[in-house]
């Protein structure tokens, strides 16, 4: 697929970004291979985390163009965009505060010695990482590899080549040697060739089901551990006690931020019958009270969807759960006008049969399941491919903490949407993926974890 700058908003094909002929991968995995065995990698960690911190300090000097760049590749909220890069900023920060003491050596109690376990690099990553937060996506990656001395070659999204570009510019300008950022606009088989390279010692891929499988089967031929961030279609539970209008507007921001197309977003809001006709009119309320616009208008409070492909694909996905019995409460069309918007929509009566039962919905559409009982709950959250996040709206604390102990996910966070953090761990289980990214666990991933023992004389 051709690397394109279009902007979602107008449609309008800003740029077309040439792609990198197989010489010119070649070059970039010899130059990070070659950073792998140097000083820099192997040396002192003090170096690369001054450039983790001059990157923090660039981004947030910068929030205002980057948030820009971003709003106009893929179409997200120009507020949304700025969160975004302090994020980004927070998370360079994070590590380049933290990741000394996360990769000390740790000793190990035991009768046969003195033993301990020392974090080395392992060698080139390749990260394969979507649009939906396209700077967000990459420092989740660079940040604690960097710190950790694992040079990385990245494969951004196809519609993201602006950002793409940008970011690998400013890991530059914060000093990173060449080879310890590499963005490269290149296709699938060129991603598969640097898979099958035995210079490369891991994949890290945020994307859908299909290509993390098709990315992890490759890896997996070739031995190469890899962390999948997949999909998800998160539960928003909605107890009889909850605070109705703190977990409708934590809800409707959750559905709708970026478009409805962010991975933690909630997805199937599952509310207890004795609340439900309450939460679901105050619900279509707050999703009639939407004003679709241009992002870069700080009064839009939902935008386009990031191309027309995803926009035409939800639409298609609207149509075939209606067609399946699910009912129309609200919504449910594209919206004639230039750029690629999409009604706000809510589907209820969602059966087990219909396809969208199963189906992560990538755009402004939720679905609304009413229960009975706590059981109905558990059971409905956990009939689901994916398990990536999940919300329990409850004044009852020990109630919510123990749904959360039952639920099958990466996460679930009481009385407050899905989010992130640096220090927070983030990741799933089932189709949602293996492995986390940030915290500590994050920094852990794609090192060494090297026992020594000095054995009792
Ligand atoms: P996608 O189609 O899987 O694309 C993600 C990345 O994979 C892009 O760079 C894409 O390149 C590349 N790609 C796709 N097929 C490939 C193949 N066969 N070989 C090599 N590379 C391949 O995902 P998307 O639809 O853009 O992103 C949305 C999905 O990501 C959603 O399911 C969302 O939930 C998930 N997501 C998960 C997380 C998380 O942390 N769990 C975070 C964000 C998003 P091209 O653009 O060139 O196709």
């Amino acid at each position: 697929m051709a690397y394109q700058t279009i902007n979602p908003t107008t449609n309008v094909l800003v740029k077309t970004w040439p792609g990198h002929t197989d010489e010119q991968v070649e070059a970039a995995l010899s130059a990070a291979h070659r950073l792998y065995q140097s000083p820099w990698s192997q040396g002192a960690i003090a170096p690369r985390l001054r450039v983790l911190h001059k990157l923090a300090d660039l981004l947030e000097s910068r929030v205002e163009e980057l948030a820009r760049i971003i709003t106009l590749e893929m179409g997200k909220l120009i507020g949304e965009s700025r969160g975004e890069i302090q994020v980004v900023a927070q998370i360079a920060r994070y590590y380049a505060e933290h990741a000394e003491r996360f990769l000390a050596p740790v000793s190990l109690p035991t009768g046969q010695g003195e033993a301990w376990i020392e974090h080395h690099a392992i060698g080139v990553l390749l990260a394969v990482e979507p649009w939906n937060f396209p700077f967000y996506q990459l420092m989740r990656v660079l940040a604690p590899n960097l710190a950790a001395g694992n040079p990385v070659v990245a494969k951004h999204a196809s519609i993201v080549p602006h950002c793409a570009s940008v970011f690998e510019q400013l890991v530059t300008e914060a000093g990173a040697p060449q080879g310890a950022w590499t963005n490269l606009f290149i296709t699938a088989d060129q991603v598969g060739k640097l898979i099958a390279d035995q210079r490369v010692q891991g994949v890290a891929m945020t994307g859908s089901e299909g290509a993390g499988s098709a990315l992890a089967a490759q890896a997996g031929k070739y031995l190469k551990k890899s962390t999948l961030e997949m999909g998800g279609n998160d539960v928003f539970v909605v107890l009889e006690d909850s605070d109705i209008d703190k977990a409708v507007e934590a809800g409707t921001f959750s559905r709708l931020h970026v478009g409805g197309q962010e991975c933690i977003g909630a997805k199937r809001f599952v509310v207890r019958a004795e609340v439900a006709d309450t939460f679901l009119d105050k619900f279509t309320a707050a999703f009639k009270a939407v004003r679709i616009g241009d992002p870069l208008d700080e009064t839009t409070t939902l935008g386009p969807l990031s191309s027309t492909a995803a926009r035409d694909s939800l639409a298609s996905q609207v149509r075939a759960a209606v067609s399946h019995g699910a009912t129309l409460h609200h919504g449910g069309n594209a919206i004639d006008r230039p750029g690629n918007f999409f009604e706000p929509t809510i589907l209820t009566n969602v059966q087990r049969d219909n396809p969208a039962y199963f189906e992560e919905f990538f755009g402004p559409v939720a679905q609304v399941y009413v229960v009975n009982t706590d059981d109905e709950i558990v059971e409905l959250a956990n009939d689901s491919h994916y398990g990536l996040s999940g919300v329990i709206f409850s004044r009852d604390i020990a109630r919510a903490r123990t749904l959360a102990s039952r639920i099958e996910t990466g996460a679930v966070w009481i009385n407050t949407f899905s989010s992130t953090a640096p220090e927070l761990p983030f990741g799933g289980v089932k189709r949602s993926g293996y492995g986390r990214e940030l915290s500590e666990l994050g920094i852990k991933e794609f090192v060494n974890q090297k026992l020594v023992l000095v054995a009792t004389s």
